[in-house]
């Protein structure tokens, strides 16, 4: 069976603002390396010789998954894969209106208020540095 093999990965590389994956996979020979293309988690080609798919493609199908559950893992991340463009540009004006917001919301405050805000924040790491010294 030829999902039986394994891929040995030798390098992953993630094109910067895109969600466009390349692995170098160990190619069956043990000396060489094949390049395996995925986009957006789909794998999209191989350079090896075999039928595509082929297994580095199915293989490291999963890997990317994988990859991908890890980070989803903590609880405020969102699958950026799942969304389309026109919902990342929302997302990208909501984020940026959000700090909007806050700044608005902190200038909104009086000058006790902000010089209350200042202290406090200048007050925490002071009280946990008497505790790890007491
Ligand atoms: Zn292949």
């Amino acid at each position: 069976m030829k999902n039986n093999k394994t891929v040995t990965i030798v390098a992953r590389f993630q094109f910067k603002g895109t969600c466009k994956v390349v692995y170098v996979v160990r190619s069956s020979d043990g000396v060489g390396t094949y390049e395996t293309s995925l986009d957006a988690g789909h794998a999209t080609g191989c350079t090896c010789k075999s039928r595509k798919p082929c297994y580095h493609m199915t293989q490291l199908e999963a890997n990317e998954r994988q990859h991908t559950a890890n980070i989803l893992a903590t609880p405020e991340a969102v699958d950026l894969f799942s969304l389309s463009q026109e919902e990342l540009t929302a997302r990208r004006i909501a984020g940026t209106k959000k700090q909007a917001l806050l700044n608005r919301e902190y200038q909104a405050r009086t000058v006790a208020q902000q010089q209350a805000d200042r202290e406090n924040a200048v007050l925490q790491p002071k009280a946990f540095s008497v505790l790890k010294s007491a």
